[in-house]
């Protein structure tokens, strides 16, 4: 019995998940089989083990020095002819070192897709692969290359959209410089090309990518063109496939950024686009300087970007806006906005008692920004200065402190661009509006920020992060639906396996009243809450939940699905309030210009909640807090993507340097635990990962059978084979088109037949 050995060790893992092949290191010997051996500074080599003693190994490795290392320090590895294979699934053992070399190899050629099941791994290669463009497209539409690529996810969805008429959803994530926006571009590449039709519709879309980059980008430490927000791009199709319309919805733009960045980081590519690159009569009527005369840009001692022109992205953004007919109007009506942005930014405040009251510095700022708004500058001032307060029937302006004072201009100003980001967007859906020739069917594409870890994670990382969670059990829930699918389908005796959800933790941030946005809301609600008391809520109500750790002071920490994050809550209720005191709001209101009438308005539409405190600190108008509102959207993409068939696409940063070439295989595992590609590989683990159809199976194996069968069929071959290598029949199951093996029984078998041939 060859694989004796093995077969029990298979079992044993089979059940458990895990690798406790520690036991079976003198078969390892024996055969002169290759191991995975971690050295001190935790890098993974090959070798092979050459004696044991207790628990201490010689290893032999490729380099040809032998190292000892503890047993526990030991992984099998797959047999060469697994080298580079285009399916991790194929993997005979799934351990780590085994997926992060053969991601490494494939990614050292070039070979930047690859597949773990059903998920398409694409790693960044930080330059231009020559795998994209019409003739590959062509290639991937008439089948003559399958190598996983982004277009095959593509038409798979194309294919199944209109072979079974299900809508379908392409879900990219990753973190931040990942790839995911130009996978996404790829991928809508792809589906404009299928699906162009006489309008010209599929050009409009992609050019809307210029416009949303523009306004919704920068530039971050991680990524030179980094999205600030999260996209679902819906392209929908008539009967006859072609494009007939397409509707963007967006997700929590990262609003601070406009008044705050981090040094070496940029403001959104839009200020530096049109300070560079409007033509003179723009400049003069927005009183344009260059980007270094405005604070909010200047802060960060970086303003321009290596290998990109602004001037030139300003004109290439004015020819999208043309091919996606945004009005003219509109237009200026948007650039004047900007310039507002920029010119509050510069105003600045004098200090006029000893309790640190202030008024504005009637200077050139202020003038221009009350121009462009369309008030006065008395009003502005005013408005940004001092607080109005009921006391009876009369109104007291109460003046506000240097502080309040700055923060309320940088609420306007972060009020005012994210209200125009949201209001372009509106703008482009109106232009690509679904048509009546639509019959329903749609392809969404979501591009969408990965789970974030920092040192310091606040506000903004528990969002995303609970984001991911939505994401990750909709994921599980569909991995194990197809997985055991497909097992029926073939006629495979299949007991379900249950999988470990997530609905703990997503119980801890959203059940009602208890939870962590509940939580967060009523501290919201509550003038006098501070970070700390609501941290002390947390911990009195949430500490029975076990995704939940109370830490200490404002400190509390999550176990999410891809690992435990500690939040730090400082922040967390003036960024859930975003508050906006309505004093700006009824100043915004009595503006001359229209859209700052517009987005004024949608800040008092009346809501079915009493009048909340006027307070400073407490919610002042009657709207959602940010956390309320990011659940509501979320709930609504989950709905949505719940009735669509999804195609999951992991992107992966294989360096922090934005360099091709390199390899960094710390932040390349790190990335794998935190998108769960070894997820689905423990998630195959518990079935049958090695899949072969019975004629291939037959014809690489058959040749070891002791008795000739040649008159038989593919599948009594097969099982022949199993048969007389007394494969387990908890290690196997016949399908009617393919055999399924348990991990590890494939290496066994190629072991055998190199002993052979
Ligand atoms: P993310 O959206 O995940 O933050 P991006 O899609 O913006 O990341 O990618 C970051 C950068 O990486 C891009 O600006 C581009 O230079 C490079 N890049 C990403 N994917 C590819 C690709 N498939 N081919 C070439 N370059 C790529
Ligand atoms: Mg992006």
């Amino acid at each position: 019995k060859v694989n004796e050995v093995l077969e029990v060790n298979e079992m044993k893992s089979a059940k458990s998940g895990e690798v406790e092949w520690e036991d079976n290191l003198g078969y390892f010997i024996k055969k002169k089989l290759r191991v995975w051996c971690r050295l001190e500074d935790g890098k993974w080599e090959s070798g092979m083990i050459q004696s044991t003693s207790g628990d201490e190994a010689f290893v032999l490795l490729s380099n040809g020095n032998v190292v000892k290392v503890s047993t526990g320090e030991l992984l099998p590895a797959n047999p060469d002819i697994l080298e580079g294979v285009d399916d991790l699934i194929q993997l005979s053992y799934l351990n780590e070192p085994s997926v992060l070399n053969n991601i490494q190899y494939r990614y050292s050629r070039d070979m930047i897709y690859s597949k773990a099941g059903p998920v398409l791994i694409a790693v960044n290669p930080f330059k231009a692969v020559p795998i994209y463009g019409n003739k590959f497209i062509t290639a991937y539409r008439q089948k003559v290359m399958d190598s996983p690529h982004v277009y095959a996810i593509a038409d798979t969805a194309y294919n199944e959209m209109m072979g079974d008429g299900v809508n379908q959803s392409i879900i990219i994530s990753g973190e931040s410089g990942a790839g995911k926006t130009e996978t996404a571009k790829f991928a809508m590449q792809y589906l404009a090309a299928l699906g162009g039709g006489s309008e010209g519709i599929e050009y409009e879309i992609l050019q809307t990518n210029h416009i949303l980059e523009a306004f919704g980008n920068a530039k971050t430490s991680r990524n030179d063109n980094s999205s600030r927000f999260g996209k679902l791009i819906e392209i929908h199709f008539s009967a006859f496939g072609k494009i007939c319309g397409a509707k963007i919805q967006t997700f929590l733009l990262e609003k601070s950024r406009v008044v705050q960045l981090a040094a070496g980081e940029r403001s959104y590519h839009i200020f530096y686009q049109l300070c560079a690159g409007a033509p003179s009569f723009l400049k003069e009527r927005l009183n344009l300087k260059v980007a270094n005369d405005y604070n909010y840009l200047n802060q960060s001692e970086c303003l321009t970007i290596d290998g990109v022109d602004d001037a030139q992205n300003f004109h290439n953004l004015m020819e999208a806006l043309d091919i996606v007919l945004i009005r003219k109007e509109d237009r200026e009506q948007t650039f004047a906005m900007l310039a507002a942005v920029l010119w509050l930014g510069n105003i600045s405040f004098q200090v006029i008692d000893n309790e640190n009251h202030v008024e504005v510095i009637a200077d050139e700022a202020v003038t221009t920004a009350a121009m462009l708004m369309g008030c006065s500058s008395d009003e502005l001032m005013l408005a940004l200065s001092t607080h109005k307060i009921q006391a009876g029937k009369d109104s007291i302006a109460k003046k506000l402190t240097l502080q309040q004072a700055i923060d309320s201009r940088d609420a306007l100003a972060k009020f005012i661009y994210g209200s125009l980001f949201d209001w372009i967007v509106e703008q482009i859906n109106k232009s690509l509006e679904v048509g009546k020739q639509c019959t329903g069917r749609s392809i969404n594409i979501l591009d969408i920020y990965g789970f974030e870890s920092f040192k310091k994670n606040s506000f903004e990382q528990f969002c995303i992060n609970y984001a991911n969670e939505r994401l990750q059990q909709h994921f599980n829930r569909h991995l194990f639906k197809l997985e055991q699918e497909e097992y029926e389908l073939d006629g495979v005796d299949w007991t379900r396996v249950e999988f470990e959800d997530n609905e703990e933790c997503l119980n801890l941030i959203e059940k009602k009243p208890l939870g962590v946005l509940s939580l967060l809301d009523e501290e919201s609600n509550f003038p006098k809450a501070t970070d700390l008391t609501f941290a002390n809520k947390l911990k009195q109500h949430l500490g029975s939940n076990s995704c939940f750790k109370g830490e200490r002071g404002r400190a509390f920490s999550i176990r999410h699905y891809a690992g435990e994050v500690p939040y730090d809550t400082n922040g967390f209720l003036e960024k859930n309030r975003d508050p906006l005191q309505t004093d700006i709001i009824q100043l915004l209101s009595s503006c001359t210009c229209q859209v700052l009438q517009l987005f004024a308005s949608k800040m008092l539409k009346p809501s079915p909640k009493p009048a909340a405190s006027s307070q400073p600190g407490a919610l002042d108008t009657q709207k959602q807090s940010v956390g309320t509102k990011f659940k509501g959207q979320l709930f609504k993409l989950m709905h949505q993507l719940e009735n669509t068939r999804p195609h999951f696409i992991r992107c992966i940063k294989p360096n922090s340097k934005q360099l091709p070439g390199i390899y960094e295989e710390d932040l390349v595992l790190q990335q794998f635990r935190c998108c769960g590609v070894l997820e689905i590989v423990r998630i195959s683990r518990s079935g049958y990962p090695t899949r072969m159809r019975h004629q291939e199976f037959a014809g690489r194996y058959g040749v070891l059978l002791s008795e000739k069968q040649l008159s038989q069929d593919p599948l009594s071959i097969s099982v022949a084979v199993l048969q007389q290598f007394n494969v387990l029949p908890e290690m196997y199951q016949v399908g009617y088109t393919k055999l399924y093996l348990r991990s590890g029984q494939l290496a066994a078998l190629e072991d055998r037949r190199k002993q052979v041939l």
